[in-house]
């Protein structure tokens, strides 16, 4: 019965690190979303699960770009989401705008190694604790300003227009004035919100600027102050994305934003019951990417799909390491090994235990090794 402890024991020992990699990815419970596009290169938009805030990761074949970093608290998340997304630099980083919920995680990532090239805000006065912190960090870096109509491009057919806010900040509300960025990748674009509200969107919609995107990153974490039916008939989304966290205190996503979605048929997800939510933009002249990604297990079942709707397939089959038969192998013959070692050693100390038994009471190789006679 002994023996048989201690071959058990052998066996977690050796399956550690299995168990080690099966938890060092983050959590998250639905496959990517994947949207065939023209443009010649693959690009992976992540909204991260950092619970009551926001935060967003965009990959290209060579470009990271951070929207947002979530609540201070969801700070060491993110940098294990960017660990896990081989994020190695940051080409652009945008704060929508100065509330915790947004810029609290991003402060790890400005005191990281990790190097940033630029960084764009919305220019809001304000004045909390946190946000100096922010940008004390940030001003070491080229820190920008965002306002409508300005375009930055990551490649030809890869850019971000800014919609919101304007150049003199049309509103006192800080929410209002959030940075709006139209991503397009070619011929599909997403719109992603910050924490922009009603009075905010009636802004964007008398701008002329286009608005239609087949993502709407739903604004304010699903407020019932934002996403109000007319900009919801100018974006005219496939999908919507809430990022908020779970029985939050705030009550997001309303049930009116909800029902509102629901109406105009958008299959919404939420990093509050999906986890982290990614879609993949492929294009079809590039094998799909695959990324890094936990255990998917539910597959999404949309019931209102549009007529644009792009395809939805589940995700080549993650990368979850599994027991293979050479492993098993392995392991197998270290164990065999162990045990006829051990054999050998135990029948040398049989031979002079008589000159070991009062060690034998306080040691525990011995006491071990005695099993195995
Ligand atoms: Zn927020």
């Amino acid at each position: 019965m002994k023996r048989i402890q201690v071959i058990i024991v052998i066996i977690l020992v050796l399956l550690l690190p299995c168990q080690i990699n099966f938890q060092s990815v983050a959590s998250t419970s639905i496959p990517p979303i994947t949207l065939v596009t023209n443009c010649p290169e693959n690009v992976s938009i992540y909204f991260l699960d950092v619970g009551q805030g926001d935060s967003i990761l965009i990959k290209t074949s060579s470009r990271n770009v951070l929207i947002d970093g979530g609540p201070g608290e969801a700070g060491s998340t993110l940098l294990n989401y960017l660990n896990t997304y081989q994020v190695s630099k940051i080409d652009l980083l945008f704060a929508t705008h100065p509330h915790e919920d947004h810029i609290g995680g991003l402060i790890p990532v400005l005191q990281s190694s990790i190097p940033i090239q630029d960084i764009v805000y919305n220019g809001y006065k304000y004045t909390t604790q946190i946000f100096n912190i922010w940008k004390t960090l940030a001003l070491t870096h080229n820190l920008t300003i965002a306002y409508r109509n300005q375009v930055y491009s990551l490649t030809p057919t890869i850019n971000f227009t800014v919609i919101s806010p304007t150049n003199s900040h049309q509103f006192s509300d800080l929410n209002a004035n959030s940075i709006v960025l139209r991503f397009q990748v070619s011929n599909t674009s997403i719109m992603l919100t910050g924490d922009a509200t009603t009075d905010t969107e009636q802004s964007m919609l008398a701008s002329g600027l286009t608005l239609q995107s087949q993502v709407l990153r739903v604004g304010h974490h699903g407020s019932s102050y934002s996403t109000s039916q007319a900009f919801l008939n100018a974006v005219n989304p496939i999908y919507g994305v809430i990022s908020a966290g779970i029985n939050n205190s705030y009550g997001h996503p309303a049930q009116q934003t909800l029902d509102r979605l629901s109406n105009d048929n958008v299959i919404t997800y939420g990093t509050y019951k999906d986890g982290t939510i990614v879609f993949q933009l492929n294009s079809p002249a590039q094998t799909p990417v695959v990324i890094p990604y936990p255990t998917p297990t539910v597959t999404p079942n949309p019931t209102n799909a549009k007529t644009l709707s792009p395809t939805v397939t589940p995700l080549p089959t993650p990368a979850v390491p599994e027991l293979s038969p050479l492993l098993v192998l392995v392991t197998v013959g270290l164990i065999s090994l162990t045990i006829v070692i051990l054999r050998k050693r135990s029948k040398f100390i049989s031979k002079n235990l008589n000159d070991y038994t009062g060690l034998t009471e306080n040691c525990l190789i011995l006491k071990v090794l005695t099993l195995f006679r």
